[in-house]
């Protein structure tokens, strides 16, 4: 043997490993459910994961089995992803906002064995138990509660599990090629899907996402992922946390603006990643709390777009970038990330927004192309809009418990999302295939004109649908909801479109509503919208 180099596994307890070994003081701070606020480290995360794994070793659960979780950002949450991957199961994130028919079909189409529960979702656990057809054990996450031990016959108390485990447990040499967590798609057409993610794929994905033109996290960083980690791993950060040894503020499940802006100033957190309507609702508390969040430098937005106005907000008010990434549950999720190139630096601000608006650019280990309908190649030029596929390390190859391959013959996945590219590789998302609206033969996307609505003094937020038309097959209408004390009228918000976009892709309608329904990942659901306002535009409407 010589002119070898060792051969390891890429595996999530190296993560783990890593950040107990060498960031053992730094701290994880967790909102609990109580709203109190606790303090542990990476050291204790990493002995607690390990004497998990033993403690499941022990209930005689097998290799791969799946362990279901219902839980929001928080310590034990954090132990649990680190702990049943690390030992050779497979963390199943669960969403409580799904509807609990939904939720029961995920735990049973995953064979969940274990299903482990903050208190806030007790009732619902309680709700659908009976429905769980594989779910062996179920475990509230705290200490021991009498009252709760009424409710569920052998209920099991993480406190005393982990106590029960082995804290000389050493992680298991797995291969890494065996499956550490599995997450279902928002499934808002059919049933979910099941996405599993592999060691592999969850360790380049954290490495590769993590460039300094990525993420950019470092040990020096305090990050406060607002994204759940019910929701595609929160975007990869745990994970990426434990290999740089950053701090993390775990909000739990205070997630209204003004607790998240104290929680900012106490903690001094530099970075947060969450969806744009947190970041909405996280300038109001701002606002309402008279922080000047001095410590963030920055923020990662993304599952749904960037609206403009947000950019200069951030930057010009609070100091604060906004980092735009694209994803989804299928990519890991990073697909995308938006910084800069050196030729921008000497752009003026303006400018540079317009640039950081786009979706970003693929990192190492991920590939993009935007194809026409029938498949054809279509140009980089920053124009040509097509269907956006992706393909890569960390990008799904077939759903779990489908044999069938999720990809085009030649081994892309398709997104469902119209995007164009340009000649730097920096990608636009227009719209999801099946929201954007087809008047005539054109296309009109419902970003470009929610992010004019939302640009609107008047206007607190906005979404734009297809609602059927006689004559032009589908026409735009505007569905949004007014700013607080404003009174903007219908023609008011048609006008502010004049000269903004050309005259044809005009909405022809704004309804005001008080609220947009919200889907269980904080997204607006266009199909609701559509089923209640998809014909106002119809004769006799
Ligand atoms: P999910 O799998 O639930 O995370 O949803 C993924 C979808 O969210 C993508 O296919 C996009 O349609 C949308 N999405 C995610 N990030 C962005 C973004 N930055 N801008 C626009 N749409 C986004």
């Amino acid at each position: 043997m010589s002119g070898t180099m060792m051969q390891k596994q890429l595996t999530i307890s190296s993560l783990i490993e890593h950040a107990e070994r060498f960031h053992a003081g730094t701290e994880i701070v967790s909102v609990e459910t109580s709203g109190e606020v606790a303090r542990s480290t990476w050291g204790a995360v990493g002995a607690n994961a390990r004497r998990l794994a033993s403690a499941l070793d022990s209930l005689g659960l097998e290799p791969g089995a799946r362990v279901g979780t219902i839980a929001w950002n928080n310590r034990r949450h954090l132990e649990i992803y680190f702990g049943v991957a690390g030992g050779g199961r497979v963390t199943h994130t669960l969403n409580p906002r799904l509807h609990p028919e939904q939720l029961a079909y995920i735990v049973n189409h995953a064979q969940d064995r274990v299903l482990m529960f903050d208190s806030t979702f007790l009732p619902l656990v309680v709700a659908v138990k009976n429905h769980l057809d594989t779910v062996q054990h179920f475990v509230l996450l705290g200490a021991r509660d009498d009252e709760a031990a009424t409710k569920i016959d052998g209920l099991k108390f993480y406190d005393e599990l982990v106590a029960s485990g082995d804290a000389v447990y050493s992680w298991p040499n797995l291969d890494e090629n065996t499956p550490g967590a599995l997450c279902y798609t928002s499934g808002t057409t059919g049933n979910p899907k099941g996405v599993q993610y592999t060691h592999r794929s969850t360790v380049l994905h954290s490495i590769a996402g993590n460039q300094p033109d990525g993420i950019a996290i470092s040990a020096s960083d305090t990050v406060m992922p607002v994204v759940p980690m019910f929701h595609v791993n929160a975007w990869g950060v745990p994970y990426i946390a434990a290999h740089t040894g950053a701090k993390l503020v775990l909000p739990g499940p205070k997630l209204d603006g003004e607790s998240l802006a104290k929680l900012i100033d106490a903690e001094k957190v530099t970075l947060s990643l969450g969806v744009p309507t947190i970041w909405m609702s996280l300038l109001d508390g701002l606002e309402k709390t008279g922080s000047s969040a001095a410590s963030m430098t920055r923020t990662v937005v993304g599952g749904s777009a960037l609206p403009p106005s947000m950019i200069p907000t951030f930057r010009d008010k609070y100091g604060v970038d906004l980092v735009h990434a694209w994803g989804m549950t299928e990519t890991s999720p990073l697909g995308t990330l938006n910084q800069l190139l050196q030729k921008h630096r000497a752009l003026s601000e303006d400018e540079q927004a317009r640039v950081r608006l786009s979706q970003g650019r693929a990192p190492w280990g991920v590939d993009l192309r935007i194809v026409d309908e029938n498949g054809a190649l279509l140009p980089h030029d920053g124009e040509t809009q097509g269907n956006l596929q992706i393909c890569g390390h960390w990008i799904v190859e077939s759903y779990f418990g489908k044999d069938e391959s999720a990809l085009t013959e030649d081994g892309w996945f398709d997104t469902g999302d119209v995007a164009t590219i340009d000649s730097d590789g920096y990608v636009i998302i227009r719209d999801r295939s099946k929201d954007i609206i087809k008047s005539g033969g054109e296309w009109i996307s419902t970003v470009e004109l929610e992010n004019i609505a939302i640009a609107h003094p008047q206007v607190a937020n906005a979404a734009a649908i297809a609602a059927q038309h006689e004559k032009w097959g589908e026409r735009p209408v505007l569905i949004a909801v007014k700013s607080k004390n404003a009174d903007p009228s219908e023609q008011e918000l048609r006008d502010f479109y004049n000269g903004k976009v050309a005259s044809w892709q005009v909405p022809d309608r704004v309804i005001f509503v008080e609220d947009l329904p919200l889907g269980a990942t904080g997204k607006v659901m266009k199909n609701k919208l559509r089923e209640e306002f998809g014909d106002v535009l119809m004769e006799g409407k």
